[in-house]
């Protein structure tokens, strides 16, 4: 997808602060961040929101969350808790449209969102 930021992100293009990677995943610093740690984890094929999922992608999002998982124990939030979002469309509050994980810790985040 040429004009899609996070793809341009996959290919190097643009510089993050990587947290992890493999084939199939990224997961790196958001540049806004909603929380003292705020990681985005995202698949390396473009899709651009949760509604162009097909089953066949079933273990590739479940990868995503095991991935947000393990971040936070490496980053030591998982016993005071975190929050993991993935937003779909305008409503949702999607602003970039290659589907992404929010990873969010270090505060007491509110319930329910605004
Ligand atoms: P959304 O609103 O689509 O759920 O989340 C998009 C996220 O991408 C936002 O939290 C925003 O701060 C982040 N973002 C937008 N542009 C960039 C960028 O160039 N680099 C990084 N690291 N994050 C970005
Ligand atoms: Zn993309």
């Amino acid at each position: 997808m040429i004009d899609c930021l996070f793809c341009k992100i996959i290919k190097k293009e643009l510089k993050v602060n990587i947290h992890f990677e493999n084939s199939d995943i990224l997961a790196f610093d958001d540049i806004n961040p909603q929380a003292p740690l705020h990681i985005l984890v995202i698949p390396k094929i473009h899709l651009a929101t949760l509604n162009d999922l097909k089953e066949k992608h079933s273990p590739l999002i479940g990868n995503l969350i095991f991935t947000a998982s393990m971040l936070a124990k490496k980053f030591k939030v998982s016993n005071d808790g975190y929050r993991t979002v993935f937003n779909c469309n305008n409503f949702g509050g999607q602003t970039i449209y290659h589907i992404h994980l929010h990873l969010l810790a270090n505060r007491q985040l509110s319930w329910p969102p605004g």
